[in-house]
């Protein structure tokens, strides 16, 4: 039997272009070199990826938003065909996926829509509290913190100046933290650019939770948590966020976190169009896929990155919603995609813990690798390094389809 026609007709459609989607198309790509013509179509609502990795530091100012925006046409091949377009949902059956530019067929689709901010459902927070998940949230951080300052070094008396000029950052997982530090680093500077009285700044990390960087090593969190006290964040932890008011976060305990900036950094879910849709979904309205990553039921349809919930049979656990996690996902669905395009077995999903790694602050960091917790400026190396290799990565992927050069 003809192994493409196994698989029906018409194109590969890959549903977002972040970290697993433009990684499945460009190793799809490669992978499909010389074998049997398949039209690869890549649909996201930007024509550009977006390095998440980097937002804290442009939430920070010290990196242009266009510095963390790839445009897709420099690293995508000919062979791929990119659409432009808002994706509005699904028709399962008959294999459509529904767009603003109108219903695309597949006949294998591969979902990588990412996340969105999770906001647990907290009163206000959506509307009160800024996120951090785009290269424009970030923007919007970086303008937000300037207005504060700003609006602290004209305001009457020092209390007032001190709410306005604080940064309220809810949620101290990895983002929280990130964003914490490097708010912490670089507000001095700006304060005093915007005339404001030495002193009166501060950035607060508030979590529900007992420590930050939950899950982590308790070597890991004892350095974080060193170098945020170095760079003067205040962190309160045991501290449930109950609701988002004009005053400021509202605690479960009665407390109230004041501040003139309001950041929600506490977690991620899937995007609604997918909680929407008759797609098995698990925690968080992540969809369930077997060892493979296709959908239950649905062997037509594959999942990568974090809409999928995928759980390491070696923890028991799910996997994190990480980029290197999303990566491994793509690398598979590439694998097994092109396996199935040549009629081959596909290959399960085996994940490699390449070890963990936050930048703390713009100088120093902390990471656990191989069992080894380090903690300052060698880790936030690390990070920058780990960023450059990313980037290196998408350049390179481009260089190994000969149509693209
Ligand atoms: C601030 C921040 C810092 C992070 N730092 C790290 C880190 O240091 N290390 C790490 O490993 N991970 C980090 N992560 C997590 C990492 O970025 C994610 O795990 C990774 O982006 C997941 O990849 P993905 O392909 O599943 O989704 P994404 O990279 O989010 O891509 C989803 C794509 O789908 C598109 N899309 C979504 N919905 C639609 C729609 N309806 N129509 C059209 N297009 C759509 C989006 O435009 C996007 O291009 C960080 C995340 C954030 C937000």
């Amino acid at each position: 039997m003809d192994a493409s026609a196994a698989v029906g007709s018409g194109p590969v459609v890959v549903a977002g272009a972040g970290y697993a989607g433009l990684h499945v198309a460009l190793r799809l790509t490669a992978r499909l070199r010389g074998g049997p013509e398949t039209e690869l179509v890549l649909v996201d609502r930007h024509d550009y990826h977006q390095v998440l990795t980097e937002l804290p530091r442009v939430a920070g100012g010290t990196r242009a938003a266009g510095a963390v925006r790839i445009p897709l046409q420099d690293v995508l091949a000919e062979r791929v065909r990119f659409v432009l377009t808002e994706i509005n949902g699904f028709d399962l059956p008959g294999r459509w996926l529904l767009t603003a530019g109108g219903p695309i067929g597949w006949r294998r689709l591969v979902l990588a829509l990412g996340s969105r901010p999770n906001d647990f459902a907290i009163p206000g927070l959506a509307q009160r509290a800024l996120s951090l998940y785009s290269a424009s949230d970030a923007e919007r951080v970086w303008a937000a913190v300037n207005k504060a300052l700003m609006a602290a070094a004209a305001a009457a008396g020092p209390e007032r100046q001190r709410r306005l000029a604080t940064v309220v950052v809810g949620g101290a997982g990895a983002t929280g933290v990130e964003l914490a530090g490097e708010l912490a680093e670089v507000l001095p500077e700006v304060a005093s650019r915007h005339g404001l009285t030495p002193g009166r700044h501060a950035v607060l990390l508030v979590e529900a939770g007992p420590t930050i960087l939950a899950g982590s090593s308790p070597q890991l969190i004892v350095k974080a948590t060193r170098i945020l006290g170095d760079l003067g964040v205040q962190v309160r932890t045991n501290a449930a966020i109950a609701a988002a008011t004009e005053e400021g976060f509202r605690l479960t305990d009665g407390g109230l976190v004041e501040g003139g900036v309001f950041v929600w950094a506490g977690g991620v879910k899937a995007p609604d169009l997918v909680a929407d849709s008759e797609l098995p979904t698990g925690h968080n309205g992540r969809v369930k896929v077997d060892q493979y990553l296709r959908v239950l039921d649905h062997p037509d349809i594959y999942v990568a990155g974090d809409l999928a919930s995928v759980t390491d049979p070696r923890t028991g656990h799910v996997l994190p919603p990480l980029a290197q996690v999303a990566l491994e996902e793509g690398e598979t669905v590439a694998r097994n995609l092109a396996a199935e395009l040549n009629g081959r077995p596909l290959q399960a999903l085996t994940f490699h813990d390449k070890g963990f790694v936050v930048s703390v602050g713009t100088r120093r960091g902390v990471a656990d690798i191989a069992g080894i917790t380090t903690g300052g400026h060698l880790a936030h190396l690390l990070k920058d390094a780990i960023e450059w290799e990313y980037r290196q990565s998408v350049k390179h992927l481009r260089g190994w389809d000969p149509v693209a050069r």
